[in-house]
């Protein structure tokens, strides 16, 4: 099959290597026999939905957020068409926090952002820096953890109806009190957690992959073959260990 990413601002929204996520997506697809076709999308196009399987928006600073903010409020419209459509996302940190209702920052203006996601961000005084452990229930009794970094000032409070993506275990998360990170909405996840984020959580993007190849097939997502995954398994581990070790909250 060909999988179709559509990846929202790459030259804005990159911070820490976010882009890395796709060359996992790509490589994990590739051997299982898949294509990966990915198409930037950026300041003037359009979001035709139903022509992309999965989207992917990547994190940024508050400028580089602020420039895109305009234009992805006219793509709206269209990004919920595409997951109502049952389009996957993936957007992380910077994006994240604009697929919510908005976020105002340090400075400047709030910015409005596309409200996928039932949330609200405001940045706060500190910022909001290391690795984090989530416990994470994608499917039902299906318990997983994922482990990344975080670096963000935003604090993002969920609606009451929300529904995160994980527990944080270690870390802050969303806003360093309520426990909570990320948030999902059927196909689409939100987080705060960087590149590389897939790297060491190869579960989340084969999770993904299949949600992507659902979209593409207007089936189940389906089984995909297991890989050996060695060193990512190491990598999670080193990572977990270290949100552990750290504790977290302020
Ligand atoms: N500017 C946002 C914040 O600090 C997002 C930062 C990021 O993507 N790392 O909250």
């Amino acid at each position: 099959m060909k999988i179709r990413i559509g990846h929202l601002y790459p030259e804005y929204l990159n911070i820490y290597a976010d882009r890395g996520n796709i060359a996992v997506f790509a490589r994990r697809a590739g051997l299982r026999g898949h294509e990966l076709e990915v198409t930037p999308i950026s300041v003037g196009d359009e979001v035709r939905p139903g022509e992309h399987d999965l989207l992917y928006i990547g994190g940024g600073q508050d400028r580089e957020q602020a420039l895109i903010a305009p234009d992805l409020g006219a793509k709206g419209p269209g990004i919920h068409e595409a997951v109502a459509r049952g389009a996957a996302v993936l957007a992380v940190c910077g994006g994240y926090q604009l697929f919510g209702r908005g976020y105002r920052g340090h400075q400047g203006d709030p910015m409005p952002g596309i409200g996928l996601f039932q949330h609200e961000t405001v940045a706060g005084e500190s910022r909001m820096i290391g690795d984090v452990l989530l416990d994470c229930e994608l499917e039902p009794g299906e318990r997983r953890t994922l482990a990344g970094f975080e670096n963000h000032a935003g604090r993002t409070r969920l609606d009451p109806e929300a529904v995160p993506l994980g527990r944080v275990v270690a870390g802050f998360g969303n806003d360093g009190e309520s426990g909570y990170e990320g948030c999902r909405v059927g196909r689409a996840l939100g987080t705060y957690l960087h590149g590389p984020l897939l790297p060491r959580n190869p579960w989340l993007a084969d999770w993904l992959l299949a949600q992507a190849l659902a979209h593409a097939t207007g089936g189940e997502p389906p089984e995909l073959a297991p890989l050996p995954d060695r060193l990512e398994a190491e990598a999670h581990a080193i990572s977990a260990q270290r949100a552990r070790d750290r504790g977290g909250r302020f």
